[in-house]
């Protein structure tokens, strides 16, 4: 298709609409880009700007061109692609919501651009032979990204010397993929071009190709009380994370803070209060009391004196429960739903050893402080194969302190409860979770609050 766009004589190439920038028609931002102002959120076009100039040199040189874009047909799919949104009554309301707005709002669905003006990407070509017309463009990201997600198991074949049938057997549904159950996973300004370009391009294909199963999408993640934003670091990223804290504390806040069923809010304080009491007072006292207790009354090994007698029972009831409902939420791939459960799971270990008092039943039956030691030597192990999805590696910690590689899924949980014998020997851990001091949180709420203006 043919159409105007900025051409940056200077720069000798055309602009795409963020590379220029200028004056705000709407607030007066001197640095607002030709497709949004930042300051004010508005849409933009280029022309729009005021004193537009190229964001790459400054050059104000600029002028008006006609230049040919691919772009991909969709708009003649929209019955097809509603078919198929509406075949999908188990996915996300967020999801089909994103997809049902872009197929039906205004006009309906639009064909899209796939080629940009950009120095970086996958260049425009027929096969290997130059395009005419398409000379130093490259193709969209989202029209490109997506196929590469069937390209890599090319790769992956190739890398390991297999024949073209074994990826195939993933992605062609004339090869085998039927049997394949394919999940994407997604933040919701991504879910338009997986709901809607990359299956276009797939059923606009009409060859045999796999097209996704469930699609899980989620809100944003908002950072005390704004937006994260990586020009003005306002907000604590990847890197310096891992930096301050190690990486199951911001797992574990993550997950069980997912913005599921709205957008959620980081804040420092709520992150100190989960992180102290989830992780620290709930999990790490847990594995804490028990290992050292035992240790210091019977030894670095389970104890074997005594029966379990109905406390024991009624607490392996309770976890069984428990574990056929996270298991439940898990596979509903309910994020936060399974945080909470798990976190009910390392709560009733706690309650159960509160109510117990090994350390005062130990004074007058010693025998039966063992057996209720032995259990919990064995909800150590049970909470590490549970809790590996959420915190993996305090997980194989705990794994290691009960010198155990026995991480199998409880299918039945009162067997899995006996896994470690009378005997086995084990180690107390480190400390596995330190608490978030108060000084901590405000020197961290302090360094990452953003440049203020
Ligand atoms: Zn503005």
């Amino acid at each position: 298709m043919s159409e105007s766009q900025v051409y940056s004589n200077t720069d000798g190439r055309f602009l795409p609409d963020r590379y220029i920038e200028g004056t705000c028609p709407n607030c007066g931002y001197d640095k607002a880009r030709g497709d949004q102002c930042e300051n004010c959120t508005k849409q933009l076009d280029p022309t729009d700007l005021i004193e537009p100039r190229s964001a790459i040199s400054g050059s104000t040189d600029l002028e008006v061109r006609e230049t040919k874009h691919l772009y991909l047909m969709q708009a003649g799919m929209r019955g097809q692609l509603n078919d198929w949104i509406d075949s999908k009554d188990n996915w996300p309301i967020l999801t089909t919501s994103i997809a049902r707005k872009w197929l039906n709002d205004g006009d309906g669905l639009q064909d899209r651009g796939i080629t940009r003006d950009l120095d970086w990407g996958i260049p425009v070509k027929r096969g290997d032979q130059d395009w005419p017309g398409m000379e130093g463009k490259v193709f969209y990201v989202w029209f490109d990204a997506p196929i590469e997600y069937i390209a890599c198991a090319g790769e992956w074949a190739e890398a390991h010397g297999l024949d073209d049938a074994a990826w195939q057997r993933w992605w062609r549904t004339d090869m085998g993929a039927d049997d394949v159950r394919y999940t994407q996973f997604m933040g919701k300004d991504n879910v338009p071009f997986h709901t809607l370009s990359f299956p276009a391009t797939i059923l606009g294909s009409g060859e045999p190709w796999k097209l996704v199963d469930y699609i899980k999408s989620f809100n944003y993640l908002n950072y005390d009380g704004g937006q994260f934003s990586t020009s003005q670091g306002r907000g604590v990223f990847m890197d310096q994370a891992l930096d301050i804290l190690p990486p199951d504390y911001w797992r574990w806040w993550l997950l069980s803070h997912a913005p599921e069923s709205s957008d959620s809010e980081f804040t420092w304080e709520n992150f100190q209060t989960s992180v102290n009491k989830d992780l620290a007072d709930v999990l790490g006292n847990f594995v804490s009391r028990v290992t050292k207790f035992c240790r210091s009354k019977f030894g670095e090994a389970v104890p074997e004196a005594g029966e379990f007698g109905p406390d024991e029972q009624a607490l392996i009831e309770s976890v069984t429960t428990r574990v056929r409902a996270y298991e439940a939420h898990m596979e509903a791939m309910e994020v936060r739903k399974s945080a909470a459960e798990l976190r009910g799971i390392w709560v009733a270990g706690n309650e159960y050893l509160q109510s117990v008092a090994p350390w005062t039943t130990f004074k007058t039956d010693p025998d039966k402080a063992a057996a209720q030691i032995r259990l919990a030597l064995n909800l150590v192990r049970l909470y590490a194969v549970l809790s590996a999805p959420f915190v993996p590696d305090a997980a194989a910690d705990m794994l290691a302190a009960m010198q155990t590689e026995d991480d199998s899924w409880p299918d039945d949980v009162p067997a899995a409860l006996e896994v470690l014998k009378p005997g086995h020997a084990f180690t107390v851990p480190e400390v596995a979770f330190a608490k978030i001091t108060d000084e901590q949180r405000e020197d961290w709420q302090e360094r990452f609050s953003g440049v203020r203006e």
